[in-house]
């Protein structure tokens, strides 16, 4: 298994750690399935979730005959400085799933917390994630949140894996999360580059205790999977 506890840097200096199930050299030509939490820095449902299934992986990783055949790499906490202040935003004061350098970004913003930032990409975490997904051409993203739960679906080569999280958790697979999310990362993965991107969004009352239980064996039979999406 590879770890880097320094893979990539906010702009504010703080490290951002990435693991993964092979080397980068040879992930490299393996299309992983690329998990992140912590996207939202208030979301911490969402960082526990993509860390218990970095702690399946792991345990999976060290038994004897590996079940997991997925290749994979996870972010457990892409919004290292917002996680620390507990806000959606990071360290800058930008919304991460607003500042995709996607066709779709776009300067304007209601509120404060849907800032996309100065540019398109602009951000270091952004950007170090678009250069994974340029290096690496994942076959799946999935991001973990919190909010209202469903599993949201963007790109049809993602469906079976939604319908996977969908019947571990019962949260309905939905297209869209029901609002205009421009240079998010539905938009620049699928949309954009046709990857498909699923975003799990659990329910922000839910108890800590009860997220992997809601997750467990949708996770465990997407990384059975080692198909091309
Ligand atoms: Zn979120």
């Amino acid at each position: 298994m590879y770890r880097n506890d320094q893979w990539a840097h906010t702009d504010l200096g703080s490290p951002i750690a990435l693991f993964a199930s092979h080397s980068l050299s040879d992930l490299r030509h393996l299309q992983p399935i690329l998990l992140m939490g912590g996207v939202h820095g208030d979301e911490p449902l969402g960082v526990h979730l993509a860390e218990k299934t970095l702690q399946m992986l792991q345990a999976d990783a060290a038994l004897p005959q590996p079940l997991l055949k997925a290749p994979w790499a996870l972010i457990p906490c892409l919004n290292v400085d917002g996680y620390k202040k507990q806000t959606r935003v990071n360290g800058r004061g930008v919304d991460l799933n607003r500042n995709y350098p996607s066709t779709s970004w776009s300067p304007e913003h209601e509120k404060e917390r849907y800032n996309p930032g100065p540019s398109p990409g602009s951000e270091a975490e952004i950007q170090a994630v678009v250069r994974f997904i340029t290096e690496f051409k994942p076959r799946l993203i999935i991001h973990c949140h919190s909010w209202k739960p469903m599993v949201v679906c963007a790109g049809d080569p993602g469906r079976k894996d939604a319908e996977r999280l969908s019947r571990s958790s019962g949260y309905e697979v939905v297209p869209e999360i029901g609002y205009p999310t421009p240079g998010s990362l539905s938009q620049f993965g699928w949309f954009d580059n046709k990857i498909p991107v699923i975003c799990i969004e659990e329910a922000d009352e839910t108890a800590q205790a009860k997220v992997w239980p809601n997750f467990e064996s949708g996770m465990r039979e997407i990384f059975l999977d080692a198909s091309p999406r």
